[in-house]
């Protein structure tokens, strides 16, 4: 840190995110980021061979402020409006944009263990943040969120790190509770099996959906997340985002990303087949002893009373698997591990079966 650091950041503890190998590092087995292990549509691909002409290619010019063709891909396949749409630099930027809108000046409320940016947000932004404890068994308690309607909540759903999920019913008692204020449910995961909440977007004026073409559309490195909700909310990110930067999505990820929402089928079977690679690495680690966590998430989250969590991190690392291990209080014993091809799984599998040999 430098002497010409604002004393308002002093202490400030950045988001941590999972290692990423740089090329020519040994070929691993890439677990620890929640990445789609399938390419992107093909349309995707073409779209960056024909990086040179139309429209991905004009990168003289700045990229399109309003977004336009990708919000009308995503209004399409949700049927919404354009005007419901909002398109962020990933959905960690739409997310900022929402801790900033909704956030400064009161506070907001999430779970003790859920996606840790949104921890570093609230410090960032200086909002007052609360915490409410999953209960034993990791899930939500809605009647933590029914405590004060002036607070902002922020729920992911399904959670991140422990791939559960919110029912519908639950969350609506949430909104119809914060007249007053938002309730922003971050669907990173939703398309792995979970239920979106875009579906009440006409019924409440304080929801806003986030959602991410990271994971299920295989576009993490293009960076592009999305915001659904009525079009005064949405309005409300509009001025944040021209208020920081017009041109927040380029024009090349405007163009892939909005190829990707496009193709349906590819999409579809994508997240079929994650789901189905979800299935068979459960069962795998269930019938090696391990405690999952039932998931609806490109993720799970498992346990071995024989290893603890960064034996294990650390084991399959020799072994170049990658999974993630976070050292926080209620999930040190855990693993989390992303979900991959179906022979990925079979390797990471095998793996654990080695490792487990070998402690026993
Ligand atoms: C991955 C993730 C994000 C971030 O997604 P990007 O669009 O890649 O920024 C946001 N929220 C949760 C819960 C996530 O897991």
């Amino acid at each position: 840190m430098s002497k010409f650091l604002s004393n308002a950041f002093a202490g400030l503890v950045p988001y941590t995110p999972g290692e990423q190998p740089q090329p020519g590092q040994r070929p691993v087995i890439k677990l620890n980021t929640n990445e789609n292990p399938y390419p992107p549509a093909p349309a995707v691909r073409q779209l960056l061979q024909q990086l040179d002409e139309q429209p991905a290619g004009q990168l003289r010019l700045y990229s399109d402020p309003e977004v336009t063709d990708l919000r009308q891909a995503v209004a399409e396949f949700y049927d919404l409006q354009p005007e419901q749409v909002f398109v962020g630099n990933g959905s960690d930027e739409v997310l900022a944009f929402a801790f900033l809108a909704y956030g400064k000046g009161r506070r907001m409320a999430f779970p003790d263990i859920t996606y840790a940016f949104y921890n570093v947000f609230a410090a960032l932004f200086d909002v007052e943040a609360r915490l409410a404890p999953l209960d034993e068994d990791f899930n939500i308690q809605p009647v933590d969120y029914l405590e004060d309607a002036e607070e902002t909540v922020v729920l992911a759903n399904p959670n991140a790190i422990t791939g559960k999920n919110l029912p519908l019913v639950a969350l609506e008692q949430i909104l119809q509770f914060h007249t007053d204020s938002m309730v922003i449910v971050d669907e990173a995961y939703v398309d792995f099996g979970g239920e979106s909440a875009v579906a009440l977007l006409p019924k409440y004026e304080n929801l806003l959906v986030v959602q991410t073409l990271s994971k299920s559309r295989s576009l993490a490195g293009a960076r592009v997340g999305i915001a659904l909700g009525q079009p005064a909310v949405i309005a409300d990110l509009n001025t944040i985002k021209f208020s920081f930067n017009p041109y927040n999505v380029n024009r090349v990820s405007q163009a892939l990303a909005a190829a990707a929402v496009r193709d349906k089928a590819y999409f579809a079977k994508c997240c079929q087949n994650i789901m189905a690679n979800r299935q068979l690495v459960t069962e795998g680690l269930e019938a090696q002893g391990f405690q999952v966590l039932p998931s609806l998430a490109n993720f799970v989250l498992a346990r071995h009373q024989l290893l603890d969590g960064q034996q294990l991190y650390q084991k399959l690392k020799q072994r170049d698997i990658l999974v993630r291990w976070f050292d926080e209080p209620r999930i040190r014993d855990f693993v989390r591990i992303s979900i991959g091809t179906r022979e990925d799984m079979q390797q990471l599998l095998a793996a654990v079966a080695e490792i487990l040999q070998e402690v026993r």
